[in-house]
């Protein structure tokens, strides 16, 4: 399958790397919304959020275990995950992907 994001974890496509297991991959985002913001994705192809499931559930599980131990480790304590789902909500990249941003001050609602 030819994905952006698949290709970025099998390293045929460079990234800055931040975070890597045999399950996920982490790496800076190339057009930064915030002083931090790295993208953790699946190693495995999954569309977005609206295609996990019971098969697949345990790996998103993991992705959040990998933000809260990453953060801890940069001395990052307030930040804001999202994972835009779909064209409305803004998906540009058909790989799951959970954006990490920190650094500076946040809005709510979101645009
Ligand atoms: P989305 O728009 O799907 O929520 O998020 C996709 C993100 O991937 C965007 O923030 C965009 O800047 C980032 N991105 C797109 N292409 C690349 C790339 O080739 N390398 C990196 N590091 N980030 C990318
Ligand atoms: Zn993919």
């Amino acid at each position: 399958m030819n994905c952006l994001f698949c290709s970025i974890a099998e390293g045929n496509i460079p990234s800055k790397k931040v975070y890597e297991d045999e399950l996920v991959y982490a790496f800076y985002d190339i057009d930064p919304q915030a002083p931090v913001h790295f993208l953790v994705i699946p190693k495995t192809h999954i569309d977005s959020v609206a295609a996990v499931n019971e098969e697949n559930s345990s790996i998103v599980a993991h992705c959040f275990e990998v933000i809260s131990k990453v953060t801890k480790e940069m001395g990052i304590d307030s930040f804001r995950v999202v994972s835009n789902c779909g064209e409305q909500a803004g998906q540009s990249v058909p790989h799951l992907h959970f954006h990490v941003l920190a650094g500076r001050d946040m809005t709510w609602p979101p645009g």
